[in-house]
């Protein structure tokens, strides 16, 4: 298993931002019915800003190199993804603390509390049809995976499998938060970009530790 280190979240920005390249067009289908279509535009900005950030000057920790990610989301980002992404890796990246290496259930610990942080500043929870019906089913399973036993890279499969199964499970919801709640009933049947785009990330965990 690989070591939790700067390093690898430097892997897991390569990997996002490589994914987030891949599907933006993608993201901004997805972000057409029930959005402005803007949210492929939007995650492009961000990490393209966070790579050119962290290749320029790379922290020396993961906990230091999350929270650089999501300030540089913060920055860069206009839409609501920017600033629910950026607290989510900037809380991550604070419960990681400032050591050079974290473990398995450190990472699981943290990235719970950046979820929980995304909650918060959305006025969100499990079922609004956002990117956190992609992010708790993650978390769990991360954290489930972890406690039986797994190793870090079949717990991060675990995760990613719960993600893309969370975002394919907002198809039906009805939106209750973001734009696509001024649509109603009329935001069902339609995948949520935000929970789309959390699943990418999720799997570039996963990548990233050599999956
Ligand atoms: P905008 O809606 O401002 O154009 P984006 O298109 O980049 O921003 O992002 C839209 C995504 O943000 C949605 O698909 C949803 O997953 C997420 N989102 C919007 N509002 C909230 C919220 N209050 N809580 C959690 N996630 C949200
Ligand atoms: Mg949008
Ligand atoms: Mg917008």
């Amino acid at each position: 298993e690989p070591a939790l280190d700067g390093e690898y979240v430097r892997r897991w920005l390569a990997a996002a931002t490589a994914a987030i390249e891949r599907e933006s067009d993608h993201l901004t289908e997805l972000d057409s019915p029930i959005g402005d279509a803007d949210h492929g535009a939007n995650m492009r900005r961000g990490f393209t800003a966070a790579s050119a950030a962290v290749g320029k000057e790379p922290p020396q920790t993961p906990g230091a190199t999350l929270a650089l990610v999501g300030r540089q989301l913060i920055g860069s980002v206009g839409g609501a993804s920017g600033p629910l992404y950026g607290t989510l890796l900037r809380r991550a990246g604070k419960a990681l603390g400032d050591g050079p290496t974290v473990t398995p259930g450190e990472l699981c610990t943290a990235l719970r509390a950046g979820v929980d942080g995304v909650a918060q500043l959305g006025r969100s929870e499990r079922g609004d049809k956002t990117m956190l019906d992609a992010l708790y089913p993650a978390v769990e399973a991360l954290g489930s995976a972890l406690d039986s036993g797994a190793g870090l890279v079949a717990a991060l499969a675990a995760a990613r499998t719960a993600a893309e199964e969370g975002a394919v499970a907002t198809v039906p919801m009805q939106a209750r938060k973001g734009r696509a709640s001024y649509l109603g009933e009329r935001s069902i049947g339609h995948q949520d970009p935000g929970a789309t785009s959390a699943a990418l990330l999720i799997a570039a965990l996963g990548e990233a530790a050599g999956e």
